[in-house]
């Protein structure tokens, strides 16, 4: 049968959906400008259905159909296939999905859909690769220990009805799957729940129709069906009465104070035609004029807000409001709480209203008009899950549904209201490290500690009859939005300047970059500016970036209320402070575009910080507490961020800056702030539905505003990487400051030179690092099982190009880690040595892949665009010429520069952060190494100075963005 889905009008797929004879439900999209196919295949079920007591089992499944099939034995035969063709794989479990996706080369889909498809026939399920893989879980689980959001989920499901299915511990670990019979259970599991049945499968591709027809009849009707039916999950309720109506109090891994409030409402995700629940996380979560926030940040009492509404087990809905309090709001939560209830009740009051509604079917419906493609393979992740829900009849509205409520079901948004203000349909939970002395439970898995307990009379009263003192800001309703786009037209094509981007126009201190867009024909626009300057020290000083932080944050908390009702007409801005820049971007529907900088601009130039002295406050509490944060991530990513502060000047590590904070105040800030924003150069890029003329004459009125004077190119601050030297290892070793978390993680950086637009040498380490992406995880993942986290890839800082190793690893030390990957590059250098030439063959076709990726939609154009633009480097067609250069390639060229890379010109630096854990073993397998692989002692370096002197002490990399941005003529 095949159903006619509703799509947008600048919607170009075509779109079929079958039942095969097994019941297994497809959804073809066929688009033949895609550059890449895709599949992603969901099974109803998930760990909600987990055996007791083998929690994690759905988990530990999906990571086993990845070790081998019966047709296909291999472990890493699947996902090798899939990267030695230009693809990507992942797969996600939830409480009640399972899904796998992957994505790959136009040619290889065909065959890589039949290995894929196996995963659902025949998987193998090798004894030993149990054994492995469950550590793999193991790894996963000890890293989500750093997550507060994991164990705030833990706490909320420990306390739900014990026989109920939300009850459950979804990832699993050692403790809870290493069990007698594990592998049965696996198997069980399997042959239970997957059944063709409960699946449906979304492919995109660039195959016609009729080709998908047949290919996935072929691939997936052997799949066995069993006719299974999917337990109502929701018997036994997951929530009884006594589980609501609770006040949690727990402490987090973080330092940060947040209020969760989560009502338990009806279920409503079938009535996509209303999402009833649209209409409130709009105004609860708005950050406008009457909002809660604008409320609570003018009271002090909070520094950020979200919201929004989630479905579980099929069963109920829930609302959340989460809310990230100061130290005042924490002290004063009983009153954050009842603001939100004042809102609530005046919301209530003055009834629900239709131009509420209106604003969001309205702006849905342009959202869907000219919603933007995104690539094949989130595209297919993102339908197979909603394949789901939308069956039947509701199946040709599963396009439309993310942007589109366009029935106003009044009487029942009344009724979610009239739930949410009874607290018997309620839960509050507050985290801060500061209520460890009053938490008296420990949640099993996670150990977090809590308390709880039933909400007081006085929180009884706080809700239903709430009121709080409105003194500076109403708690209402917005008022309508005069920002929504009127004009969506088309300008006609103009191939002068759609072609690539224009220098159309130079000023003094300013050069406009710009581009019309043919290609995608969306009445949008995106304009990006960045402001270079040596103002303050800019660039030179830690002192100056915690200036520019501070300055950029209590600009946006200004702009705040402004930009969220330009961000509910799709007007999106944002400000990032780089290195020596900083970036402005202005993106949307091109109608009020202009407007929109220029108001921003307006208020850039005439914001000044002398009268806003509680907001530096809350600026310099929320900054303090995220630079104090970042230390409490997980390992990896606190090794991998701040890799680039350690070689790379103008970039400073959180400490640094946090420490210069604490000591920086408001009148510092008023007499810094007297130099800023006065000299400098900004670099411009129009690009979208606007004329040349209009572009011209938006940068001149931003000029007229901003009233730079101008400083030379040459006069620039430079950033610039560091050198190491060559035939040495750096150990730059650095203890975790987390004493809790158990996670080691080793940075083994290989840096090759200056690319200096030398394409060739950066595709030959590009080809080289694909080559090694599968053989690292293959070996210390699935193999060594070192820990979850494992991948190598290449990188550039500041156009020094290089490798970063990374593994994080819960059970070894880093300088084991260092053993087994040096183990690796030497069984490497001899495979490499006898490469075959299909082989060689096989990773280059691969990159060319990648690089043949076209762009989806205007934003990712725009970012290429601008990466050529702001590195001053303007290869606009690079695309081209890279594939040119990769088709005469040799192997010789590969094999040279793997062994002068990783061999005889080796220049590494080895960034270990060590948890408290693997001191003893790092000390011993230091040793071992140092016998092993470097026989002369001054091979191997141990950086025994801090970071900002060991970066004085190395030689560094010119400036070459910048020696570019000087020398380039018109
Ligand atoms: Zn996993």
């Amino acid at each position: 049968m095949s159903t006619n889905i509703i799509k947008s009008q600048s919607d170009t797929r075509q779109y079929k959906h079958i039942t095969l004879a097994n019941k297994m439900q497809i959804l073809m999209v066929s688009d033949p400008e895609a550059d890449k196919s895709a599949a992603s295949l969901d099974v109803k079920v998930g760990c909600s259905l987990d055996p007791k007591p083998l929690y994690g089992t759905a988990h530990f499944l999906e990571h086993m159909l990845f070790m081998g099939t019966e047709k296909y034995p291999s472990e890493n035969e699947y996902t090798e296939f899939i990267k030695n063709n230009g693809g990507s794989d992942n797969a996600f479990t939830s409480l009640t999905d399972t899904n796998y996706y992957f994505d790959i080369s136009n040619e290889a889909f065909a065959e890589a859909l039949e290995r894929f498809s196996h995963f659902f026939k025949k998987p193998l399920l090798g004894e030993s690769s149990t054994e492995r893989e469950m550590k793999a879980v193991d790894s996963e689980f000890n890293q989500s220990l750093q997550s507060d959001a994991w164990r705030y989920f833990a706490v909320m499901q420990e306390n739900c009805n014990p026989e109920g299915l939300l009850n459950r511990f979804n990832c699993g670990n050692l403790e809870s799957l290493k069990q007698d019979g594990i592998r049965d259970a696996l198997l069980e599991f399997h042959k239970k729940w997957y059944s063709a049945n409960i699946m449906k499968l979304c492919v995109v591709s660039n195959k016609s129709i009729d080709e998908l027809e047949t290919l996935v009849n072929e691939l997936f009707n052997e799949v066995p069906n069993h006719d299974v039916v999917v337990p109502n999950l929701g018997e036994p309720a997951p929530l009884l009465p006594s589980d609501l109506g609770q006040l949690y109090k727990f402490v987090p891994v973080k330092d940060k104070d947040i209020l969760n409030l989560y009502w338990v409402l009806p279920y409503s995700q079938l009535e996509h035609r209303s999402q009833p629940l649209k209409y409130f996380s709009n105004l609860f979560g708005h950050e406008g004029e009457n909002s809660i926030l604008s409320y609570l940040i003018s009271e002090g009492l909070a520094l950020e807000l979200s919201s929004g509404y989630d479905h579980e087990l099929w069963n109920f809905s829930c609302f959340y409001v989460d809310i990230t309090l100061t130290r005042k709001g924490l002290e004063n939560v009983e009153r954050v709480i009842e603001s939100v209830f004042t809102y609530a009740h005046n919301i209530k009051a003055k009834g629900v209203q239709d131009y509420i509604f209106d604003e969001i079917k309205r702006v849905g419906e342009i959202n869907f008009t000219f919603a933007d493609k995104s690539g094949p393979q989130r595209y297919a992740l993102r339908l197979a899950g909603k394949m789901q829900t939308f069956e039947g009849d509701d199946l040709p509205y599963i396009l439309q549904h993310s942007y589109i409520a366009d029935v106003f079901d009044k009487p029942r948004i009344e009724q979610m209201l009239d739930l949410m203000l009874d607290y018997k349909n309620l839960n509050i939970f507050i985290r801060s490290k500061s209520l460890e002395s009053i938490c008296d439970r420990e949640d099993r898995w996670y150990k977090t500690k809590y308390s709880r307990q039933s909400f007081s009379e006085e929180m009884i009263r706080i809700i239903s009859s709430p009121n709080v003192p409105i003194n500076k800001k109403q708690l209402d309703y917005p008022p309508p939005n005069n920002l929504l786009p009127k004009d969506l037209d088309v300008l006609e094509a103009n191939q002068a300047h759609s072609a690539r981007p224009i220098l159309v126009q130079q000023w003094n201190e300013t050069d406009l970059w710009y581009k019309k867009d043919d290609k995608f024909k969306r009445p949008k626009a995106i304009v990006e500016m960045k402001l270079y300057t040596n103002d303050c020290m800019f660039g030179r000083t830690a002192h100056a970036r915690v200036f520019i932080e501070v300055w950029n944050n209590m600009l946006k908390e200004t702009l705040r209320e402004f930009n969220y009702t330009a961000s509910m007409a799709e007007l999106e801005t944002t400000t990032s402070v780089y290195h020596d820049n900083v970036n402005f971007v202005w993106n949307g529907y091109n109608d009020s575009l202009p407007v929109f900088v220029v108001e921003t601009l307006q208020r850039v130039k005439s914001f000044r910080v002398e009268d806003y002295k509680e907001t530096f406050d809350q600026v310099k509490e929320k900054l303090l507490q995220e630079w104090h944060n970042f230390y409490l991530e997980q390992t990896y990513i606190q090794a991998y961020s701040n890799f680039e502060n350690i070689i790379v000047s103008g970039a400073y590590e959180k400490r640094t800056l946090r420490n210069i904070l604490e000591n920086f105040t408001h009148e510092d800030l008023i007499s810094v702030s007297k130099d800023w924003l006065k000299s400098g150069r900004t670099l411009w890029f129009v690009d979208g539905n606007i004329s040349k003329d209009s572009a011209i004459s938006l940068v001149e009125k931003a000029r007229e505003i901003l009233q730079i004077r101008p400083v030379d190119k040459e006069d620039l601050v430079d950033i610039r990487c560091i050198a190491l030297p060559a035939q040495q290892t750096q150990l730059l070793e650095v203890p975790l400051q987390d004493k809790t978390n158990e996670n080691s993680c080793l940075v083994s950086y290989f840096e090759v030179g200056l690319e200096a637009n030398d394409i060739r040498k950066k595709l030959t380490h590009q080809v080289v690092m694909q080559y090694l992406d599968e053989p690292t995880f293959n070996q210390l993942r699935t193999i060594e099982q070192l820990g979850y986290v494992v991948f190598a890839r290449s990188s550039s800082f500041r156009d020094v190009i290089g490798s970063r190793f990374i593994v994080q690893s819960p059970g070894q030390s880093c300088e084991y880690i260092v053993n087994s990957l040096n183990t690796l590059l030497n069984v490497q250098r001899q495979k490499v040595k006898e490469l075959s030439d299909e082989d060689f063959k096989t990773q280059v076709d691969s990159v060319m892949t990648k690089i043949a990726e076209k762009d989806y939609n205007l934003n990712s154009e725009h970012s290429r665009l601008w990466g050529e633009i702001s590195t001053h480097k303007y290869v606009f067609d690079r695309q081209e010429k890279e594939i040119e250069i990769l088709k005469t390639l040799t192997k010789q060229q590969f094999q040279d520069h793997f062994e002068k890379t990783f061999f005889i010109d080796r220049k590494r630096l080895d960034y270990e952060l060590t948890s408290e854990k693997h001191k003893e073993g790092q000390e011993e397998w230091k040793a071992k190494n140092l016998a092993a692989y470097y026989p002369n002692a001054e091979e191997r370096v141990q950086v025994e100075v801090s970071l900002q002197t060991f970066k004085k002490q190395m030689s560094l990399h010119p400036d070459l963005f910048k020696a570019s941005y000087a020398s380039f003529k018109m």
